[in-house]
């Protein structure tokens, strides 16, 4: 893969922003570069642009050198960053597998790219071979979700290798569901593929959605193309400093994911008692998607009760579906209770 050339012009003759933390990056006793107010501390100063001490503790619990992490306002950033740096509007085209993840389709919408989507067999898996049937030379980005939302399976890892050994742009590989995942993460793969993107999010088992923080790991080459186009403080110093406390408190996080696994057991034992159940689909997430005779009626059925869920019905092969996630104990109780007095 030759990243220069998967660049579009602009952006690799781009003269990037530079902040006053850029231009000063040592350690000093007075500031006054940046027009700050010097009162107020901790939040009169702007954040470290590129987040070290957040990417330290990360580097630390998921084995990847700093310098191959770029993080963002949720996985949500470097999806549209991505789109920014190698696609040109109306020229250049990317293909997924679908059905998946809202936001690929989206973003590509917002940036003027062709979108192109290639059907998942009837596992909800794919091969190499179809997806790159779908490329032309004007393909520069691959988007593969594992485990997939909305189905919640992984794909086959044997085909993901495949792929990155014969597509000559860009694979992204979105793992926010590895966490509750049997097999393993492709980040120890990441030296070998230097085409290979990964996407993690603090959103799902780290429990901090809110505080919008996603992980992108890549070769430095490709980080430094996501660091280069970024806004230049996109991670706030409260988001930083409560990302930090989150992966010190490693141990909750693992609790969560071993309760959260329990429970998926035990959801998934009472969803199949259930005459409305028709299936219930494997998953390797904490959410689960099942078939039931009428979609549209239980999700009414439920909103009328409180409980929500999401309808993915209209979804490509997911007609009639329901995609549940995983609460607490209470929570799947009073979904199942509600669900058992469906009429
Ligand atoms: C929930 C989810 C994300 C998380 O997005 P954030 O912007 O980090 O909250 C990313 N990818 C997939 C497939 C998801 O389901």
């Amino acid at each position: 893969m030759n990243l220069e050339k998967l660049l579009r012009e602009n952006i690799r003759s781009l003269q990037p922003y530079s902040s006053a933390r850029d231009e000063f990056k040592g350690e000093a006793s007075v500031y006054l570069d940046a027009n700050e107010n010097p009162y107020n501390a901790p939040f009169n100063r702007y954040p470290d642009p590129l987040q070290w001490e957040v990417k330290a503790e990360i580097s630390r619990i998921k084995h990847v050198p700093p310098e191959n992490i770029f993080l963002g306002n949720g996985s949500d950033e470097p999806i549209d960053l991505l789109y920014r740096a190698f696609c040109e509007p109306r020229l250049d085209n990317v293909v997924a597998i679908e059905p998946t993840y809202g936001m690929y389709k989206v973003c590509a919408n917002i940036n003027d790219v062709e979108y192109r989507k290639v059907l998942l067999d009837e596992n909800f898996d794919f091969t190499a071979d179809k997806l790159l049937s779908a490329t032309n030379l004007c393909t520069k980005i691959i988007w593969l979700c594992s485990p997939n939302n909305p189905t919640g399976n992984s794909l086959n890892s044997k085909e993901i290798i495949k792929l990155l050994e014969s597509f000559d742009g860009i694979v992204v590989l979105d793992e926010a569901y590895i966490d509750f995942s049997s097999g393993s993460s492709f980040l120890d793969k990441l030296a070998l593929y230097p085409n290979l993107l990964i996407l993690q999010t603090f959103s799902k088992a780290w429990g901090s959605a809110a505080i919008r923080l996603g992980m992108a790991f890549a070769s430095t080459e490709i980080i430094s193309v996501l660091n280069k186009i970024k806004y230049p403080y996109n991670i706030n110093i409260l988001t930083q400093k409560q990302a930090i406390k989150t992966i010190q408190s490693a141990i909750q996080v693992k609790d969560w994911v071993e309760i959260l696994l329990e429970e998926r057991t035990k959801l998934i034992d009472s969803l199949k008692e259930l005459e409305i159940v028709q299936h219930i689909y494997p998953t390797d997430s904490n959410f689960v998607l099942l078939k039931v005779n009428d979609a549209n009626e239980i999700y009414k059925y439920l909103v009328d009760k409180g409980i929500i869920v999401r309808n993915r019905s209209s979804v490509s092969l997911c007609l009639g579906c329901l995609r549940i996630t995983v609460g607490t104990p209470e929570e799947n109780n009073t979904l199942i209770q509600a669900l058992k007095s469906v009429s």
